[in-house]
Order: structure tokens, then C-alpha cells, then sequence
């Protein structure tokens, strides 16, 4: 499956706000947006344009995407299947996005980012109901039981992310044992569940993808 091999933090000036695609950097004072850096290729006063409202759409899509470092056509077979699910799209599309398993284990705390989750996963350290899983976009559900491998739990990417690990930062639908390195999903999360997400407006999406 291609990725995305750039600098990630491109991706951050790009949209202007913080993705929290590199674990603890992001949280340092050496993350770019700190410092005020302006979009790729421009300086942090640079004048910026008139935005048409094809290009507000297209920019909520792009960090949307970003956010979950998908690929372009990744994230458009997630929004064709949530569009055919019954309910708001939307809604739905957030529903499929946080059911990767990539993104429960980055939302247990055993990796730092998403993308430390995708390697996590994709190096075979991930034990869904006892089976080993090793598909970033697996979609866990209700009530399923991840653990990380016995012989995985000492490595130092699971640490780096346990350190950050507190009960109240963990979401609500998920139950996380930082001892065993295991838990449970206890629910699908709906929209107004996904506070750190707040500030996207899946509709623009929508608008962008019925065209
Ligand atoms: Fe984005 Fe993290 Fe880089 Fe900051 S340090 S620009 S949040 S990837």
C-alpha cells in the first residue's frame, strides 16, 4: 500500500494547525506551528489569498485525511462506504475512521501517533481477540479485545506512548489497562464523542464529494 513518505510537518504548515502527526514532538516547543511557520514555501507573514468556497472544502478534507495519514484514495473508498451506510454521512465517515485499528491503538496510548500505531500493526505486535492482526485498517467493533503481543510490550515505541498515558485522557468508549497493555473497545463513538476533532466540519466534506 503506497504512503506518505514526506516531511510530516509540511502537512501541519499546509493547514495552518497542529495534525499531531509526530508523537511527543508535537507537544515541544520545537513543533513548526509554534514558531509560527507559514504554509510551505511561504514566510509567516505572508498575505493569504481569498480562499474560494471549493477551497475551504477541499482544505477540511485534507486535514481530515491528514489527521488519520490517509492517502487520497483511502479516504474516498471510506467516504463512498459511509455514504452508503444508513445515517448522516458524516457521522458515519468519523464512525469508520476511528473503527481503524491503527487509530485504537494510537486512542489506547501504546504508540505516540497514528503512524507509530500503522508500524505497530503492521509489524504483526497486535493481538485482536487473541488473533494477530497485522491490517492498519482492520475495523475493530463493539466489545472487541486488543492486546499487545506478550514478547511486544517491553518495545520502546509502546513505552514512548504509555508514558503519555493518564484514565482521564482516555476516550470514553475505550477501557485501557496500561499494566497489561491491553483493552476493550466498549463502544462505536458517535460524532459528539470525538472532542479532539471538534473543530471539523465533515459537512464541507460532504459538499466536496457530492459534486
Ligand atoms: Fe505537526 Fe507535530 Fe510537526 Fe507540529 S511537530 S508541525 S504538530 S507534525
Amino acid at each position: 500500500m503506497a504512503r506518505y513518505i514526506r516531511p510530516n510537518c509540511r502537512l501541519c504548515r499546509a493547514e495552518r494547525m497542529k495534525l499531531f502527526l509526530k508523537g511527543e514532538r508535537c507537544k515541544s516547543d520545537k513543533c513548526p506551528i509554534m514558531k509560527k511557520k507559514g504554509a510551505p514555501g511561504k514566510g509567516p507573514r505572508a498575505r493569504s489569498k481569498k480562499i474560494s468556497d471549493y477551497g475551504i472544502q477541499l482544505r477540511e478534507k485534507q486535514k481530515l485525511k491528514r489527521i488519520y495519514c490517509l492517502l487520497e484514495k483511502q479516504f474516498k473508498i471510506y467516504f463512498v462506504k459511509a455514504a452508503r451506510m444508513k445515517g448522516v454521512t458524516g457521522e458515519n465517515l468519523f464512525g469508520l475512521l476511528e473503527r481503524r485499528l491503527d487509530n485504537i491503538i494510537y486512542r489506547m496510548h501504546f504508540s505516540s501517533s497514528r503512524k507509530q500505531a500503522r508500524q505497530i500493526v503492521k509489524h504483526g505486535h497486535v493481538l485482536v481477540n487473541k488473533r494477530k492482526i497485522d491490517i492498519p485498517s482492520y475495523l475493530v467493533k463493539q466489545n472487541d479485545e486488543i492486546t499487545i503481543r506478550e514478547k511486544s510490550k517491553n518495545l520502546t515505541v509502546i513505552k514512548e506512548g504509555l508514558k503519555e498515558f493518564t484514565s482521564a485522557g482516555v476516550v470514553p468508549w475505550l477501557e485501557v489497562d496500561p499494566d497489561k497493555v491491553c483493552g476493550i473497545v466498549k463502544a462505536i463513538p458517535r460524532r459528539n464523542d470525538i472532542m479532539d476533532m471538534k473543530d471539523i466540519n465533515e459537512q464541507l466534506i460532504v459538499e466536496l464529494y457530492s459534486k
